[in-house]
C-alpha cells in the first residue's frame, strides 16, 4: 500500500527512510540533504546509490518540480520503491532519486519557488534573450494578471468567464499557448520562468549532469499532476525525443503518449526534461536515453475544464500578489489542492494503475529488468 503524504515534512521522512531499504542491495548509498537557503530547513533530498560491479544503467527519478505536485509524486516513489526496485540489477544499475526539487512549493502547496518562479520554465541559459519570448503576454492581462484582490467567488467567477468571452475570438488555441508556455519578464505574473537560473535549477544541473556522465545509458522520469484527461496519465516526451507520440505508446505499450509541440502539448521553455535530453544528444551522443514527464490529469482536458484549470491557476497567483477576501481564499486552497492533489480515493487507485503500466513498459523496453 502507497500512500500520498500529508505534509512535506512527514513526505521527507519516508523518503529518507529508504535509504536503509535501497542499502540492502545497493551497499554505499548515500543520501544528500541540500539546502536550498540559509536559516530555512527546507531541503532537496537526494538518494544515489552506485551498482555493485560496473556502472551501465541509471535510472533517475524525480519529484516535485513544481511543489505541490510533489505529494503525489512521493506516493509514486513509494510505489516505484515497494514494487519496481527489487527487479532492478544492483550490478549494473545505479539510482538518484530526487524528492522534491522544489521543496518551498511542496511545503506551502503552490507550484512556484520562493521567488515567484515556475522551475519548469527555468532550465535554461539566456534569459536575455527569453525576454523577448512570447510576446502576446501582455496582451492577455486581464484575464491572466488581472492584478487586483479577488473579490467573493461567484463575482470573480463571473469576471473571469466575461474575461474568456472577450479573449475568444482570438481563438482557444491561441490563449492556452500565451498563457501556458511560460514568459520572462513579468515577475509576478503566471508562469514567469525568472530573470536567472535558481537555486533549485543550479543544484539540479549539477548532480544530474555529473551522474549521467558516469553511464552509457540513463532513464530519466519526472512526476507530475494537472495536465491531461482526468483518468488517464499522460506520458510527456520532450521535444528533442526522436520518436514519435505514437512510436513510444508501442514501444513502451502505454496507452497515451504526447509529444511537446504546439500540436500536441504546448510550446515550452526552460523545460528540465528536455535540458538533459538535449544535454545528451549534443554532448555525449554516444549514449542512451529516455526522458519523460509522467502527467497525471486531475480537472481534465476539456475546453470547459481547461477554462477552469487555468482560472485556479490565474486566481491562485492573483492571491499572493493582491490578496483577497477570506472566503476567496478558502475557495482557491480548495480548488488548487484538487488541481494538483485530488482528494477522490478512486482517483489515487488509478493513478497508481497508470504508474505501474509504465514502469513496466519504460523499464522492460529499455532492458532495466
Ligand atoms: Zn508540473
Amino acid at each position: 500500500m502507497t500512500f500520498i503524504p500529508a505534509t512535506y515534512e512527514s513526505s521527507r521522512e519516508k523518503f529518507r527512510a529508504l535509504l536503509n531499504t535501497i542499502s540492502d542491495r545497493w551497499p554505499g548509498s548515500r543520501l544528500l540533504s541540500h539546502f536550498i537557503e540559509a536559516g530555512s530547513d527546507l531541503t532537496i533530498d537526494v538518494i544515489s546509490a552506485n551498482p555493485t560491479n560496473e556502472k551501465q544503467k541509471l535510472l533517475i527519478l524525480t519529484t516535485g518540480l513544481h511543489g505541490i505536485e510533489g505529494y503525489v509524486g512521493s506516493g509514486i516513489l513509494q510505489l516505484f520503491i515497494q514494487e519496481y526496485l527489487p527487479r532492478l540489477d544492483p550490478g549494473n544499475t545505479g539510482l538518484l532519486l530526487v524528492h522534491p526539487i522544489n521543496p518551498y512549493g511542496m511545503k506551502y502547496r503552490t507550484r512556484i519557488n520562493k521567488n515567484g518562479i515556475d522551475l519548469n520554465r527555468n532550465f535554461e541559459e539566456d534569459f536575455r534573450a527569453l525576454k523577448l519570448l512570447n510576446s502576446h503576454y501582455e496582451s492577455l492581462k486581464n484575464l491572466i494578471n488581472p492584478g487586483h484582490p479577488l473579490r467573493n467567488p461567484l463575482y470573480e467567477k463571473i469576471a473571469f468567464t466575461w474575461n474568456v468571452l472577450k479573449a475568444l475570438p482570438k481563438g482557444a488555441r491561441h490563449i492556452r499557448e500565451t498563457a501556458l508556455m511560460g514568459q520572462y519578464r513579468v515577475d509576478n505574473g503566471i508562469y514567469f520562468g525568472g530573470f536567472e537560473p535558481q537555486e533549485e535549477t543550479k543544484f539540479i544541473q549539477g548532480i544530474l549532469s555529473s551522474a549521467i556522465k558516469q553511464y552509457n545509458h540513463t532513464v530519466l522520469l519526472d512526476i507530475h499532476t494537472g495536465y491531461g484527461p482526468r483518468w488517464q496519465m499522460t506520458l510527456v516526451n520532450p521535444p528533442s525525443e526522436k520518436m514519435t507520440a505514437n512510436e513510444t505508446a508501442i514501444r513502451f505499450k502505454v496507452p497515451l503518449v504526447v509529444g511537446v509541440n504546439p500540436d500536441e502539448f504546448y510550446t515550452i521553455h526552460g523545460d528540465m526534461i528536455e535540458y538533459f535530453h538535449k544535454m545528451v544528444l549534443s554532448e555525449y551522443p554516444e549514449k542512451k536515453i529516455y526522458a519523460g514527464s509522467f502527467e497525471f490529469g486531475t480537472y481534465g482536458d476539456s475546453l470547459l475544464e481547461g477554462i477552469h484549470s487555468l482560472r485556479t491557476t490565474v486566481f491562485e497567483n492573483t492571491l499572493r500578489w493582491h490578496g483577497g477576501s477570506d472566503t476567496a481564499r478558502d475557495w482557491m486552497k480548495r480548488e488548487y489542492n484538487e488541481l494538483f492533489l485530488p482528494s477522490d480515493p478512486e482517483w489515487w487507485q488509478k493513478a497508481q494503475a497508470d504508474a505501474r503500466c509504465a514502469f513496466e513498459g519504460i523499464l522492460s523496453a529499455e532492458k532495466y529488468f
